[in-house]
């Protein structure tokens, strides 16, 4: 166990610790450092400052939902048996509103029926964090291990003090969980670009089967794709035909994966992982099959850049990164959520205009047209990706395409198709 600091010691460190400072006034800074947690955590000043900036932060934040925060920090008291944390964070509950149905509930989340499904949701988080990240893979864990400046690699901090950090305030663990649920996007942000392809590969097969049966709104199942019919197999050639030539220019560590879905809106979109949907109503507005291309070009940026699996990242929170370590990414409802931000949200402007860039370097590259993508842009007004405004004569598509049309090498093109491909493409959706 800590002790806790004699009240005169504690006063002293908490003001050593600058936290005072930020407290402002005297008279409050003094009542603070009496706190039993805190004089169990000034124990160590340098935790105590990091863990009382950040919890701080979150006590303090406009934009974090307070409800949600206590049944996080309730949920995990009761897991790790800390009555002081319970029973503190049972007032603060009462405070806030919440009756004791909502506060007693964190006992059994599952069977509480006061909560809702994203209640639920993050109680369970506490206990797939349950305060312990294990690593299966070697690759993502030496990767982590690279860029975590502040974990002590030299051993020079003896074990028995490591160990004391781990058991030290559950308040501090507490206030990690929280910030690792509520500060995801900058995490998901570091995390993207250290994903092993393989560990991209499953998080974008759990995503595709949520994100299949949110956009096959009438259940086709499996007609809900083109190209399978007898007089939609020559189409299907064409478009295979089309993805190889880009996809051996953009040399992806993975395999590109492309549908064409009976969806009527002119949009694609590209999943974690490479699985790539055309939807029928962009090939319909498409003028040519160049065009195609460079709508697809442009989604194949969003795979190079990982952008589909940030914003999954993101949608899903902390629990689909505890569930990408673990190697289970289907538990609980992340993976709708992070469904539902692939169809409902829309990438930054940056992020669009990285992927155009990438778009006009890979059809420079295979010879293509990259005016192509700049011409269906224009007429189909920027949203490429369901979730996209619509901007028709807007300037930020406008810009778009005059960074494309920009771009666009001045070499001999030769069209992804020819004309008897592209009548077959047309009809790619075209049925028995
Ligand atoms: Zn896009």
């Amino acid at each position: 166990m800590i002790p806790l600091l004699p009240p005169e010691e504690a006063l002293k460190r908490f003001n050593e610790a600058h936290i005072a400072d930020a407290v402002k006034d005297p008279a409050l800074a003094k009542s603070m450092s009496q706190l039993n947690v805190f004089r169990a955590l000034l124990n160590n000043p340098a935790i105590t400052h990091a863990q009382s900036g950040l919890a701080g932060a979150l006590m303090g934040s406009k934009t974090l939902n307070p409800r949600i925060r206590e049944l996080v920090i309730l949920r995990t008291g009761w897991r790790t048996k800390s009555e002081y944390e319970f029973v503190q964070h049972v007032g603060v509950s009462r405070r806030l509103g919440m009756n004791d149905e909502e506060i007693l509930g964190v006992r059994n989340p599952a069977q509480c029926k006061a909560y809702s499904d994203a209640d639920r949701a993050v109680t369970r988080l506490v206990e797939v964090g349950n305060q312990r990240l294990e690593i299966r893979d070697p690759d993502f864990a030496a990767a982590i291990d690279a860029r975590a400046e502040y974990v002590d690699r030299t051993g020079s901090l003896e074990r028995r003090q490591r160990l004391s950090v781990i058991r030290w305030s559950v308040g501090a663990t507490v206030s990690l969980l929280v910030v690792a649920w509520f500060g995801v996007p900058a995490i998901a942000t570091r995390v993207t670009p250290l994903l092993p392809t393989g560990i991209e590969l499953k998080l974008g097969d759990a995503v595709n089967m949520q994100v299949r049966a949110m956009l096959d709104t009438r259940k086709k199942g499996a007609a809900f794709d083109c190209g399978t019919a007898a007089p939609e197999i020559p189409g299907r050639a064409a478009l295979d035909k089309l993805v190889r030539r880009l996809e051996a220019a953009a040399a992806l560590p993975l395999a590109l994966r492309t549908n064409v879905v009976r969806r009527t809106e002119a949009n694609a979109l590209a999943l974690p992982g490479g699985q790539l949907y055309v939807f029928e109503g962009l090939i319909a507005k498409a003028e040519n099959a160049d065009e195609v291309a460079g709508v697809i070009a442009h989604e194949i940026g969003h795979v190079a850049h990982r952008d589909g699996t940030r914003a999954v990242l993101e949608g899903g929170g902390l629990s689909f990164l505890f569930g990408m370590l673990l190697g289970d990414f289907v538990g609980g409802g992340a993976v709708v959520f992070a469904a539902k931000t692939v169809l409902q949200s829309s990438y930054t402007r940056e992020a669009e205009s990285a992927a155009d860039a990438y778009a006009t370097d890979l059809l420079n590259k295979t010879g293509g047209d990259a005016h192509s993508l700049a011409n269906i842009l224009g007429r189909i007004g920027g949203a490429t990706e369901p979730g996209m405004k619509i901007l028709l004569n807007h300037p930020e598509t406008k810009a778009r395409v005059a960074a494309i049309n920009n771009a666009t090498a001045i070499n001999a093109r030769s069209p992804f198709l020819d004309t008897g491909e592209w009548t077959a493409l047309k009809k790619i959706c075209a049925g028995p």
